[in-house]
């Protein structure tokens, strides 16, 4: 251990650019054996691992696992990522870890952090690979739970209950399951076949799944509240933020979300909808988040013609990872910062303009944030033929909240206790976007365990 000296922190190698443009296939190669154990013997092993206590939301055991990958124990590295994670070959792959553990840890001031968020998910891969198994120790109690939503707050707790040995229903209204992951994140930052492996092994510990099941239609929450112990509703934030910009009521105007989710289902071998055809087309993607730089790489791969990024502070403050911005960079993106939208028009058959002016930043707001202010006289006009707008999303209602005593909030996020994820119905549990509005995988995760432990206690004791 400590070798942070000798080795310097490496990066994953990343396909080369030209051809990762050419599909939507992961671009980056993770490690091996060898480069996973020479990574993880940089760790220092500190005393108060920052990585773990305030970097990572699961906490996860960081400095553990590094030492057994550095002691060529690839198994106990492995049980070691997943005792605390419900899918760390997932979380490696997605977590911005600048912001998170690797942000956090020591050798990030000089020598280059940890690759923690690599480690963790070549950790998995190489078990995977090697046939190492998860302990799931099958069905063994008579209480049963419903999760109600397929994303990463719901698979999170339906791992942790069907690791102590508890029954999940899981409902899902789309025909294949892992919401946001499956359709929401590209294939390019996560293959998809590692989400129906995730799928595999929960079905195999006992997961009943029940796809193209929407709740309020096809089963109704009160049923589902008589019918189990507990009921974990973890929807998440899917409806798209539309915006008061004059325009964007236009056909070539769409979210973001129905973008990626059409593009996906394509790729999955369902028919192209030509509303969202990129090909040979000038696109304009309008926001900085995560959800933006995946539509501009998802448009450069689905043959536009040129794609910007409107955004209007500067990069030093755009939301998204900057891990994800320098790859849309590499890949062709033009970026255009200090611009704010004030109209999208139609200026001839397919052709939009999009007026922006120029901004600077101001003094710091109430939230910290420094205001945007718009310099006069600099209005002009920038040609699309479609745009993207990626402007955050809102919880998608779901019906029965307030008749089964659910607390919701003015923006429809659901209330919860924040210790145990209990709604104001003792029998409901909740956690991710539906309570903290669009956050990362991450923070989803973290709920879903936290809602589960709970349970547990609950009806086990
Ligand atoms: Fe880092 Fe995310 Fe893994 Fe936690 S879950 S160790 S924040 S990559």
């Amino acid at each position: 251990m400590q070798n942070f000296v000798e080795t310097n922190r490496q990066d994953l190698e990343k396909t080369e650019t030209t051809q990762r443009l050419r599909n939507f296939d992961e671009i980056y190669q993770f490690f091996t054996s060898r480069q996973v154990r020479k990574q993880g013997e940089r760790c220092v092993q500190c005393g108060d691992p920052f990585c773990a206590t305030i970097g990572c939301p699961l906490q996860n055991h960081i400095p553990q696992w590094l030492e057994a990958v550095a002691d060529r124990d690839l198994e106990r590295a492995f049980l070691l990522s997943n005792e605390s994670s419900p899918f760390p070959e997932i979380l490696g792959r997605v977590c911005p870890q600048s912001h998170l553990c690797e942000g956090a840890c020591t050798l990030d001031d000089g020598y280059g952090a940890i690759t923690i968020g690599a480690i963790e998910a070549s950790i998995s891969d190489l078990a995977f690979a090697a046939g190492l198994q998860l302990p799931f120790p099958g069905i063994c109690h008579s209480e049963r739970v419903a999760v109600v939503g397929s994303g990463p707050a719901g698979i999170s707790c339906a791992h942790f209950l069907l690791r102590a040995g508890i029954g999940v229903d899981m409902y899902e209204r789309a025909d294949r399951p892992g919401g946001l992951l499956t359709y929401g994140i590209p294939g390019f930052k996560l293959d998809k076949k590692i989400i129906e492996h995730r799928f595999k092994l929960l079905k195999k510990a006992g997961l009943q799944l029940h796809l193209q099941q929407d709740i309020g239609k096809d089963i109704s929450l009160s049923e589902l509240v008589e019918q189990n112990d507990a009921v974990f509703v973890g929807i998440g934030a899917t409806m798209g933020r539309g915006s008061n910009l004059p325009g964007t009521d236009l056909s070539e105007v769409v979210l973001a979300m129905d973008y990626l989710i059409a593009k996906q289902r394509q790729l999955f071998g369902e028919a192209a909808d030509p509303q969202f055809s990129m090909q040979d087309k000038r696109v304009v993607v309008i926001g900085g988040g995560d959800t933006a730089m995946d539509c501009l790489r998802t448009a450069i791969r689905d043959g536009a013609s040129q794609v910007s990024c409107l955004y209007r502070r500067d990069e030093a403050n755009m939301p998204g990872s900057h891990k994800e911005f320098h790859n849309a960079v590499e890949e062709g993106i033009e970026f255009c910062f200090n611009i704010s939208p004030r109209e999208i028009r139609r200026e001839a058959e397919g052709m939009l303009c999009v007026e922006v002016e120029k901004t600077k930043l101001g003094e710091k707001a109430a939230d910290g944030r420094q205001q945007i202010e718009i310099i006069p006289d600099t209005a002009h006009c920038i040609p699309a033929e479609v745009v993207i707008l990626a402007l955050g999303f809102d919880v998608c209602p779901l019906p029965e909240l307030k008749s089964n005593d659910i607390e919701i909030d003015h923006s429809g996020q659901i209330q919860i206790d924040s210790a145990t994820g209990v709604t104001s119905n003792p029998k409901i549990y909740s956690g991710g976007d539906c309570y903290r509005g669009a956050d990362l995988v991450v923070t989803a995760a973290a709920d879903g365990r936290k809602a589960a432990l709970a349970i547990m206690q609950k009806l086990l004791g």
